[in-house]
């Protein structure tokens, strides 16, 4: 939102920019083509009045007090003429003298109009005004006009307390120390106690750190400040830490008060010296260490900040005094989800079939933002249908809309694609069937769905902790069973299985740099080093990494292709009864194997 908003701005100041530079420019072109004009017909220069008046051609001049351009007419001519006389006193002067010497000129001196000379000396001062507008802009489209500005962080008193986090008790029981001690500072320091200033809140996208964090400020019913680390990347040379140092004097200002800081690894990454991106990211974060060092003990100011990545941060984040407790929040569990699933639906209308426990076991893995979001999506669908309620039915499209996209009926697909589908499913299907490991069919389906051309959804076991290298192996067979029917069933291969190798590759790469499941490499960790750190481990590591990667991939392959020629008969009665039916359910894929 906060991107969306600096968007709109510059794109604000881009229009206003065009404007201005359009309308400076006309006036510009306009005042060079009135020049020309003047001096060609309207004008005459002072040398050539006093001529004409010398001559006693001139029948009448007009002159506005103040100003030095004066109206002339000639006796012989139509048209006044403009002319700049240098002194008005001394033109007036010799004029009067001229009439003396029997001379008749009208001389006219009009009063000025106070609007008349506020509007000429407003058009003249027109393009300076412009100019300096345009530079007002330029300033601001590159970030310097915040300067002066005092950075105003959002501040916003929360009404979210910790009934509305589901899940996470171990979490929320270890952060109501934190609201004790904002609710009474001064308790905790009488006991001489020392309160972590700053906590890490590590997790996935969407596991509801802001929300936790968000949680303690309404519990202590203090202000809840925030600003994510990515605004500072594309930020101007010093701005980044002017505007950490600008959050913490607001902070301090409001204490007792919660200062939240996501992405911190925009700011917060390993600092390993070099481009200039990365010491201005340096000095962010080197103003965010003198801040935290800088509290004393009158300020109850707690910061928290959320990562995914808390391998990238830099290790002085961490040190004593900084960041140093850390809180992993976890993705939900089984129950976590079910009491996820609880809060968000609270609002909406629910049909009596519904089962949340169900639609909790179906969804492992996903974070609460999904689960939110999975609500949300079937309160749509449920209106879309016309229902009363949301029924079971719309919350597991919902769920189906979430995991792999929405339904494409409108999709035409040709029946060369559809059989391609057909079989590239069915792969996928046969090949984890006769997997020990693997979960079993849910639903197999050649519907367009998202990106996706088809789909085959496994049923969810129990959570899980570990996972076992088998289990990681046969997940890469299963993945390339799509592949291996495709070429084995029709003789040819497509890009349908791009996703499909995408995973693969990712899991196969886990496997040997984070998990040290591979023989040659062992276990160890290549995940994260730099280069300079992997040369540690011999010149070529990152070759047998590669080595290790395609042979777990290879094999996996030659598996899947193997599984699918075991079992021809089953897929090609899979993939017709695919192309039959579109989706089959478990029960309709299990039969297809009791005969
Ligand atoms: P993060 O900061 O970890 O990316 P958020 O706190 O922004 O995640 O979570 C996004 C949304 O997901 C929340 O606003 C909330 O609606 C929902 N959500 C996430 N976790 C939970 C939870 N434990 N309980 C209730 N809602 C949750
Ligand atoms: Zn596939």
């Amino acid at each position: 939102m906060k991107n969306n908003e600096k968007n709109n701005k510059d794109k604000i100041y881009y229009t206003i920019f065009t404007i201005v530079v359009l309308i400076t420019s006309i006036i510009i072109i306009f005042a060079l083509l009135n020049k020309n004009n003047n001096a060609d017909e309207n004008e005459m220069t002072y040398t050539e009045l006093i001529t004409k008046i010398d001559q006693n051609t001139v029948e009448k001049i007009e002159m506005t007090v103040g100003s030095s351009s004066v109206k002339v007419k000639l006796k012989n001519e139509e048209e006044e003429k403009k002319a700049i006389v240098p002194s008005t006193q001394a033109f007036i002067e010799l004029v009067q003298e001229k009439a003396l010497e029997g001379n008749t000129i009208d001389l006219k001196q009009k009063p000025v109009s106070a609007f008349v000379t506020i509007s000429e000396t407003l058009f003249s001062l027109l393009p300076t005004i412009l100019i300096v507008i345009l530079f007002i802009l330029i300033f601001k489209m590159q970030g310097l006009g915040d300067k002066g500005k005092v950075y105003d962080a959002e501040s916003e008193k929360t009404n979210i307390t910790f009934k509305d986090v589901a899940g996470l008790d171990e979490e929320k029981n270890e952060l109501l120390e934190i609201v004790n001690f904002l609710k009474e500072p001064k308790k905790f320091h009488q006991m001489g106690a020392k309160i972590p200033r700053g906590i890490l809140l590590y997790g996935k996208p969407g596991t509801g750190k802001t929300l936790i964090a968000k949680a303690i400020a309404g519990e202590a019913g203090v202000p809840f400040i925030s600003m994510s680390g990515s605004e500072f990347i594309e930020m101007f040379a010093g701005l980044g830490a002017s505007r950490v140092r600008k959050l913490f004097e607001k902070a301090k200002k409001i204490s007792p008060c919660i200062v939240f800081i996501d992405e911190i690894d925009a700011i917060g990454a390993r600092r390993t010296g070099g481009s200039g991106a990365e010491s201005e990211n340096n000095q962010t974060l080197n103003q965010l260490l003198v801040e935290m060092d800088g509290f004393n003990t009158e300020e109850t100011v707690i910061v928290l900040a959320a990562t995914n990545r808390p391998e990238m941060l830099d290790k002085a984040l961490l040190r004593p005094g900084r960041f140093d407790r850390q809180i992993t929040i976890a993705v939900p569990d089984a129950k976590g989800r079910e009491a996820i699933l609880k809060i968000h639906s609270e609002n909406k209308p629910l049909g009596d079939d519904i089962d949340l426990k169900e639609i909790a076991t179906d969804t492992a893995g996903f974070t609460g933002a999904e689960l939110a979001n999975v609500l949300n999506e079937s309160a749509i669908i449920a209106t879309t249908r016309g229902h009363e309620k949301i029924v079971m039915d719309d919350l597991e499209e919902a769920v189906k809309k979430v995991t792999v996209g929405l339904q494409k009926n409108s999709r035409v697909i040709s029946d060369k694609d559809k059989k391609l589908t057909a079989y590239h499913e069915a792969g996928h299907a046969i090949v984890s069937k006769y997997l020990e490991t693997q979960q079993d069919v849910k639903e197999v389906s050649i519907i367009p769905r998202g990106l996706a051309g088809g789909y085959t959804m496994y049923k969810t076991n129990e959570d899980k902790y570990y996972i076992s290298r088998t289990e990681m192996e046969e997940k890469l067979i299963a993945l390339l069973g799509g592949r291996a029917a495709e070429k084995i069933a029709l003789n040819d291969i497509s890009t349908g299985a791009s996703n499909d190798i995408e995973v693969a590759t990712e899991i196969a790469k886990d496997m040997v740099k984070k998990y040290g499941m591979s023989d040659k490499v062992g276990p160890i960790n290549l995940e994260t080093k730099e280069q300079y750190e992997l040369q540690v481990f011999g010149n070529n590591i990152e070759d047998i990494v590669g080595v290790e990667v395609k042979t777990l991939i290879d094999t996996a392959y030659i598996r899947a292709q193997e599984l699918i020629l075991e079992h021809m008969d089953k897929l090609h009665a899979v993939a017709g009864k695919l192309l039959e039916k579109e989706t089959i359910t478990a029960e309709e894929f299990e039969k297809i194997f009791d005969n």
